[in-house]
Order: C-alpha cells, then sequence, then structure tokens
C-alpha cells in the first residue's frame, strides 16, 4: 500500500488548496507539518502551519540528520522532519508531504516507493496572478518565486503524475482519484 505522497509544484499553484480538498475527500490522510526558517505569515501558528525554525535550530536539525529532505527555496529553508512523517507512518496513516520540487526529488531518491505528484498552472500568467491575488507575499517575493517557478517547470515530466490546476474541481478529482487507487493498492 502506497503510504507517502508528495505534491509538489511552485508556489501559488493550488496546492495547500488542493490538499485541504484531498484531506476533506480522505480524512485518514495525514499531513506533516514542516520546518522553516521563514516569518510566521499572518494567522500561522506555530506546530500547525509549520515548525517555524530560527537559523541555528534548523542547521542544528540538519547537522543531527533530523530531516527526510530539506531544501533552500527563495533565500528560506525548508525540511520535513523524520519525526513528523514517522509518528504518522507508526499509526498506519498515509501522510501528504507539500513540499517543493528539490525536497521531492531527494524523496524519490531516498524513497522510491512515496508517490510523487506535480502540480502545474494552466500557465505562467495564471501563476503570477494566483500569487498576487493571494496577497501573501511581498511583489519582491513573488517576483523570486516566479522565477523558481521557471525552473521548477521544466522537471514536471519526471514525476508519476501530472495535474494542471485549471478547473479547480477537475483537479481536485483527479488528485483524489490517484490517491483513492494507490491507497487500495496491495503493497508489492
Ligand atoms: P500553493 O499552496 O501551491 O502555494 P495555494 O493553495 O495557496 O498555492 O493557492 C494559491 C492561490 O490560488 C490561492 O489564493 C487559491 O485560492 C488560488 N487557487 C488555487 N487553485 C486555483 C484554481 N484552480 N483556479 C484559480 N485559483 C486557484
Ligand atoms: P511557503 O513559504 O509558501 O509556505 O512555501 C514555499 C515552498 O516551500 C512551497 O513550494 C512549499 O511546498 C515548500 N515547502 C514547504 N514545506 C517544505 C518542506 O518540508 N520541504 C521542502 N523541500 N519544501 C517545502
Amino acid at each position: 500500500m502506497a503510504r507517502v505522497f508528495v505534491i509538489t509544484g511552485p508556489s501559488g499553484v493550488g496546492k495547500g488548496t488542493l490538499i485541504r480538498r484531498l484531506r476533506s475527500a480522505l480524512p485518514e490522510l495525514r499531513l506533516s507539518v514542516s520546518a522553516t526558517t521563514r516569518a510566521p505569515r499572518e494567522g500561522e501558528e506555530h506546530g500547525r502551519d509549520y515548525w517555524f525554525l530560527d537559523e541555528d535550530a534548523f542547521a542544528r536539525q540538519v547537522r543531527d540528520g533530523e530531516f527526510v529532505e530539506h531544501a533552500e527555496y527563495a533565500g528560506r529553508r525548508y525540511g520535513t522532519l523524520r519525526s513528523e512523517l514517522d509518528r504518522h507512518l507508526a499509526d498506519g496513516a498515509p501522510v501528504v508531504l507539500e513540499i517543493e520540487v528539490q525536497g521531492a526529488q531527494q524523496v524519490r531518491g531516498t524513497m522510491p516507493e512515496a508517490v510523487q505528484v506535480f502540480v502545474a498552472p494552466p500557465s505562467f500568467d495564471a501563476l503570477r496572478e494566483r500569487l498576487e491575488r493571494r496577497g501573501t507575499d511581498d511583489p519582491d517575493v513573488i517576483r523570486r518565486r516566479l522565477d523558481v517557478s521557471l525552473g521548477e517547470l521544466r522537471q514536471q515530466e519526471q514525476f508519476d503524475h501530472l495535474i494542471v490546476n485549471d478547473d479547480l474541481d477537475a483537479a481536485t478529482a483527479r488528485l483524489v482519484g490517484i490517491v483513492r487507487d494507490e491507497i487500495g493498492r496491495p503493497s508489492s
């Protein structure tokens, strides 16, 4: 049975939105809370949205081997904590990792059995509009994320599944279908 699902793709493409909808459809799915050195956005909570760490604490956890994967993204560090993943897997629950593309590539190397889904925007302009409309990032941060997205989008073919998030309901249905199929598959 597939137990780890990696949802990746550029910032603003709709990963968080799709995962919220996926988890309403399949409540047994757990979401691994990542660690990051970026500042909390308004309304974000330590331990619920992220484990917000300073640079020293993050570096220490890297040295101590506490990350399954970690990456620098647009000048900040992000990583999946082994303790988070193991806690959910020990409960026998399937787990979703919402991570950027370098981290997803690392997981492919270390956990080839994980199911990887790349979420792509219908166009670059749509991606920019979503980041602008979301209103969570300053213009320079948005510019940086869009720059990074060009390299990320070139890697989309390397993933097990590709979902173009154009119509949100259709994209949600595809994601739920992929995860439901994999959860129902006997282990090999
Ligand atoms: P990510 O987690 O990938 O950074 P979000 O889930 O935060 O992206 O989505 C970015 C913005 O785009 C949000 O404001 C969200 O409501 C919007 N959005 C998500 N999916 C769609 C879609 N299919 N069509 C239009 N807007 C969307
Ligand atoms: P944000 O700052 O918008 O919350 O996240 C920026 C990017 O970092 C997003 O693409 C998000 O998926 C990614 N991200 C979040 N957590 C992790 C993580 O644990 N590891 C990696 N590699 N990327 C992450």
